[in-house]
C-alpha cells in the first residue's frame, strides 16, 4: 500500500506512507490526521486552477481535467470549480508577461491548481529575464517541497523495474539563482567573459524540508539517502547536510545515508531499488528527479507536486515536450497522478476523505491501463493521448 498524507498546516508537510510489498498496486492514500468536518449538503467544492502552458501542455491538460470530470461522476460529494487562467505562451499574447500578475492574484483564492509545463527556452528575451512560470509560483507562493515520486509499474519495461522512491527537493533556494533574490536573476557578468550566479543555503529552508523528507520515511521504507556535494562546496552543502542530519536525529527509526550527487547518479542505475526517500537540494533534485523517472519507466509517468502553507500546485516532473507537442501522442500521466496527489494533499489538508479515495481511484485506474494496455510510444505502445486516457476513464467507471 502506498500512501502519502499531508497534516494540517500547523504542523509543517508530513507525507505517511505505508508499505505493503505484498500490494501489486501503487495506492495514494490519505489518512485522516484530525476530525473530519463534513459539510451540511454533504459536497466539498474545490477552486482548482488551470494552467495550460505550453508544448504538449494542452494535451495533458485535457486528459487530467477528464480523469477530475470522472471523479465527480464517480463520488456526488465532490466538486471541482475549475479556474482556467493564461500562462506562457497564452498569457505572453494576451498580456505581455508569461505569469500575469492576475493569475497569481486568482491563484491566491484558489485551494490549489494543476500547471500544464512551460516551454520559457522559446520566451522573448525580457521574459527570459525573469523568473520562469512555475519557478515564479514557487517563490511566490513559498511553495517548498517538491515531491516527486518515481516508481516503476508491474508490466512496464524499466532500466530500474524495482525501483520505489520519493525524491524530495527544497524547490525555493539552492543554486537556481533566481529563486534566491526579491528582485534581479541573480545572475551576474562583470565582463562578457566572467558570468558570476549566486547560489543560497539557509539552515531554516534545509531543516523545513528535511522534516517533509523524514516524515514521509517514516510511513515508507525508513530510509533517507541525503545527496549534496559537500566536499567541494563545503560551506552550502556543508550546512544542507549538517541541517539534515540534525533534523534526522529527531527520526532515530530513520536509517540515514548521504552521497555525494555524481557518485549518487551511479548508485541510482547501478541499484535504483535500494533507495526509499532522496533528500537534496534544489538543482540536484531536478535532475536527479528526470533520471529517477526515467529509471523507473518513462518520464512522462513521473508525477509531482510542490507545496508549501496551505496551497499546492500539481505539476508533471517532465517539461514542455517540444518535440512531441501537438501530434496527440503525449503520456498524459505525470500529470494526472500528480492531480492525485494535489487530491491526496486536500485530503490531509481538509480531513477530505472522499478526495483522498479519488486519489486512491485514480492511481487505481492508472495502473490497471498500463497493465491492460493501451498504451502510449513512450510506455513501448501505440495509443494516441485521447485513447490511453480513455482507457483510464474505463477503468475509474469500472
Ligand atoms: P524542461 O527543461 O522544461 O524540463 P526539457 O526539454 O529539458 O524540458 P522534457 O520536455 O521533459 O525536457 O522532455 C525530455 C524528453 O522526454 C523529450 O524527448 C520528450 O519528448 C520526452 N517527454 C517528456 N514528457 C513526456 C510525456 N509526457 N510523454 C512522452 N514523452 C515525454
Amino acid at each position: 500500500m502506498f500512501l502519502f498524507t499531508l497534516l494540517p498546516r500547523c504542523l509543517t508537510l508530513t507525507f505517511v506512507r505505508s508499505y505493503d510489498a505484498a500490494e501489486s498496486q501503487t495506492l495514494c492514500i490519505w489518512r485522516p490526521s484530525r476530525s473530519i468536518a463534513i459539510p451540511e449538503d454533504n459536497m466539498t467544492t474545490y477552486r482548482l486552477g488551470v494552467l495550460t502552458g505550453d508544448g504538449i501542455g494542452p494535451e495533458i491538460v485535457e486528459a487530467t481535467l477528464r480523469v477530475l470530470e470522472a471523479v465527480q461522476r464517480r463520488d456526488s460529494s465532490l466538486r471541482f470549480d475549475w479556474v482556467p487562467l493564461p500562462m506562457g505562451w497564452e498569457a505572453i499574447r494576451k498580456t505581455g508577461s508569461a505569469m500575469p500578475e492576475s493569475t497569481v492574484e486568482v491563484l491566491g483564492k484558489c485551494d490549489g491548481w494543476i500547471m500544464g509545463p512551460h516551454d520559457s527556452a522559446s520566451y522573448p528575451a525580457p521574459e527570459q529575464e525573469k523568473r520562469n512560470p512555475s519557478g515564479e509560483l514557487r517563490h511566490h507562493f513559498d511553495l517548498y517541497a517538491n515531491l516527486r515520486p518515481a516508481r516503476a509499474y508491474p508490466g512496464l519495461p524499466a532500466v530500474s523495474p524495482k525501483m520505489d522512491l520519493v525524491v524530495v527537493r527544497e524547490n525555493t533556494e539552492g543554486f537556481y539563482s533566481d529563486r534566491n533574490m526579491a528582485w534581479g536573476t541573480g545572475e551576474l557578468m562583470p565582463t562578457p567573459d566572467v558570468a558570476l550566479t549566486v547560489g543560497k543555503i539557509t539552515r531554516p529552508a534545509s531543516e523545513r524540508i528535511a522534516r517533509t523528507a523524514f516524515g514521509l520515511a517514516r510511513g515508507r521504507r525508513r530510509k533517507v539517502a541525503i545527496v549534496h556535494k559537500a566536499n567541494v562546496i563545503r560551506r552550502a552543502y556543508g550546512l544542507f547536510l549538517e541541517a539534515c542530519r540534525g533534523v534526522g536525529r529527531e527520526f532515530p527509526e530513520v536509517a540515514v545515508e548521504d552521497y555525494h550527487i555524481d557518485a549518487m547518479t551511479a548508485h541510482l542505475v547501478r541499484r535504483g531499488a535500494d533507495f526509499d526517500v532522496i533528500l537534496t537540494t534544489n538543482m540536484f533534485g531536478d535532475i536527479l528527479s528526470d533520471l529517477t523517472g526515467e529509471l523507473a519507466g518513462s518520464l512522462g509517468m513521473a508525477p509531482s507536486i510542490n507545496a508549501g502553507t496551505g496551497r499546492a500546485m500539481a505539476q508533471a516532473s517532465h517539461g514542455s515536450a517540444p518535440d512531441i507537442a501537438g501530434r496527440g501522442i503525449a503520456n498524459p500521466v505525470g500529470l494526472i497522478l500528480s492531480a492525485a496527489m494535489l487530491l491526496s494533499w486536500l485530503a490531509g489538508e481538509r480531513g477530505d476523505t472522499p478526495a483522498g479515495d479519488a486519489a486512491k481511484a485514480i492511481e487505481r485506474a492508472v495502473v490497471a491501463t498500463i497493465s491492460e494496455g493501451p498504451r502510449t510510444r513512450d510506455l513501448g505502445g501505440t495509443a494516441s493521448t485521447k485513447e490511453f486516457t480513455a482507457g483510464i476513464l474505463s477503468h475509474m467507471r469500472a
